[in-house]
């Protein structure tokens, strides 16, 4: 494959600080692709996805903005997992091209290195073969649970459920070409410190 810039996924568990360091490459120039930010867009009023969803579910699952509704979505794939690979199957395709436009945008504006911050980049293996380089950001499973409680307001068992439904630490780190260690001993200034090495090992 040939190409002007580097493509670096960038992962971590929920609460790991992946958009925190995310930004902080961002500051030292490389362009940043948010997969979730594409999925919210793509199932926003007007998105791509919508008329798939339509077809799909019914227009019952269209709120009156013309977007997902997406707390009549979550009780569905709740009560039909099923529902959660259709609704993969319409979204993923469309997040897909949408990051692979805005890195080809990216590359025209002259960006040597791309960030692909992917939350869910070791589970889903396609990423694998497209990326040059895989960026975990890495702490403590106590470390992600105080940070998503504090951020989020959410209960303690709910932040473990949905790191049950994660990749595992060690699964992660496997995958990882750089592991940036963002744990309590970890101050914003030395996250700030370890992204501005990381940057430059790609040339920034
Ligand atoms: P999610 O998967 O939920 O989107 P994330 O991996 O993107 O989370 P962030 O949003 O970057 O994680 O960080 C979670 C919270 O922890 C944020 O409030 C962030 O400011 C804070 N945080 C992350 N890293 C540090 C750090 N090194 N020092 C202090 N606070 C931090």
């Amino acid at each position: 494959m040939s190409r002007s810039a580097q493509h670096i996924g960038l992962t971590g568990g929920i609460g790991s600080g992946k958009t925190t360091f995310a930004s902080l490459l961002q500051a030292q120039g490389a362009a940043l692709i948010d997969s979730d930010q594409i999925a919210r867009e793509v199932a926003a009023p007007g998105g791509a996805a919508i008329p798939a969803i339509r077809q799909a579910f019914g227009g019952a699952y269209i709120d009156s903005q013309g977007g997902l509704d997406r707390v009549r979505m979550r009780q569905l794939v709740y009560e039909h997992p099923e529902a959660r690979t259709r609704l993969e199957s319409i979204i993923h395709p469309l997040v897909n091209a949408g990051s692979q436009q805005q890195a080809l945008a990216a590359e025209a504006s002259g960006h040597k290195v791309i960030v692909f911050d992917v939350p869910l980049l070791v589970e889903s293996r396609r990423w694998a073969q497209r990326l040059n380089a895989v960026i975990v950001l890495d702490c403590a499973p106590e470390t992600q649970i105080r940070r998503v409680m504090a951020r989020s307001g959410l209960e303690r068992a709910a932040v473990e459920a949905i790191m049950k439904a994660q990749a595992t630490r060690e699964e992660r780190r496997q995958s990882a070409d750089i592991v940036i260690h963002n744990g309590d001993d970890c101050e914003l200034r030395t996250l700030e410190l370890l992204a501005q090495e990381t940057a430059a090992l790609f040339g920034l």
